[in-house]
């Protein structure tokens, strides 16, 4: 009996420590919301058929003005926890949507942009209006917008997600299923919702050549894609190998730092340039057109 009142006094006491740090870093993040302390990497998402890059997938960084650039592992579950990521909803909608804005005036007007959204904003009364309003204010075409949900991240409360699914997808706005695979509510999701793309977790891919099954499954999931006529795109892509594989199978889509890590703005845009002019030298090349093909070094628009 002893011991376990010297635990709870311990357990208590622990608890006293730990709460002001707890504060202090969730007061940190309501100053990093207030101060727009957030920004996003950018990774590219391939069409393994062509090689180009199909679309691009917002990742949230915290710039934090002492500690650096901190990955959204540390701050996100912070985040959920205390709610904050609806006070923040606004910023990723409007800051995303800007982003795609200045891609699609810079050239690349076929890009499309894929969000995150988490359980926690999936709760939020008006998220949304949120992402309407910023889609009519940035005059994004909803068809080049993307939300990424997890799968467990709607485990929950299924039946109030859905509602608030449905509706975003009813503003045009496309649906994806991310780490499928991993959770258990992916085919839920796929009888009761408008989704269009399968994001593969990279679970699958960097374990594909463990084990003779493990190519079994991935092949398996990625036909579940196929026949309901969505779009695959496998995550983590890390080799040539694992594109190799993933090609000869049918895999349509694919995003891994095999083709980039997320990167800033300024550097997706010089990223994707330098890729186009790449394609253009191979199209000119294939037919004979060399004269004619010159490496267009256009002056580009980065941001300030
Ligand atoms: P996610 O949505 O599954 O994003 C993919 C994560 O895998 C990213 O980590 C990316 O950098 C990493 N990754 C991409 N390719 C490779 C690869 O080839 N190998 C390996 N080992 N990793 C790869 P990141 O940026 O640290 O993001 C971690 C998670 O944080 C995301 O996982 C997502 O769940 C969450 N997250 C990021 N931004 C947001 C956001 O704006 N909102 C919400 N709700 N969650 C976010
Ligand atoms: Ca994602
Ligand atoms: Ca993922």
């Amino acid at each position: 009996m002893k011991t376990i009142s010297h635990m709870k006094k311990i357990t208590g006491w622990l608890r006293r420590q730990l709460k002001p740090i707890e504060r202090l870093f969730e007061s940190d993040l309501e100053r990093a919301i207030r101060k727009e302390e957030f920004v996003f990497f950018y990774q590219p998402q391939v069409d393994l058929v062509t090689g180009s890059v199909k679309g691009v997938e917002a990742l949230l960084r915290w710039h934090h003005p002492q500690k650096g650039m901190i990955s959204p592992a540390e701050f996100i579950p912070m985040l959920e926890r205390t709610k904050l990521i609806n006070e923040l909803s606004v910023f990723l909608f409007r800051q995303s949507m800007e982003d795609l804005k200045l891609l699609h005036n810079a050239g690349f007007k076929d890009l499309f942009m894929t969000v995150n959204l988490s359980a926690v904003q999936l709760e939020d009364d008006k998220l949304v209006s949120k992402l309407e309003k910023q889609l009519k204010k940035t005059k994004i075409d909803p068809k080049f917008y993307e939300c990424e949900i997890t799968e467990t991240s709607m485990m929950e409360n299924i039946a109030r997600d859905v509602a608030v699914l449905k509706d975003i997808s009813n503003l045009g706005v496309k649906l994806s299923i991310d780490d499928f695979g991993s959770g258990y509510a992916g085919f839920n999701y796929l009888r009761r919702l408008n989704i269009q793309k399968l994001k593969i977790d990279m679970e699958f891919v960097s374990s594909l050549f463990e084990h003779k099954n493990n190519e079994i499954i991935l092949s398996a999931m990625m036909d579940l894609g196929h026949q309901l006529k969505l779009e695959v795109l496998a995550e983590g892509v890390e080799t040539k190998k694992q594109e190799e594989w993933l090609k000869q199978n049918g895999c349509g889509m694919a995003q891994g730092f095999y083709f980039a890590r997320p990167m800033p703005f300024n550097d997706l845009i010089r990223f994707l340039e330098q890729e186009k002019n790449a394609q253009d030298e191979e199209i000119c090349l294939k037919n004979n057109i060399q004269k004619k093909c010159k490496n267009n070094n256009r002056k580009i628009k980065l941001r300030s």
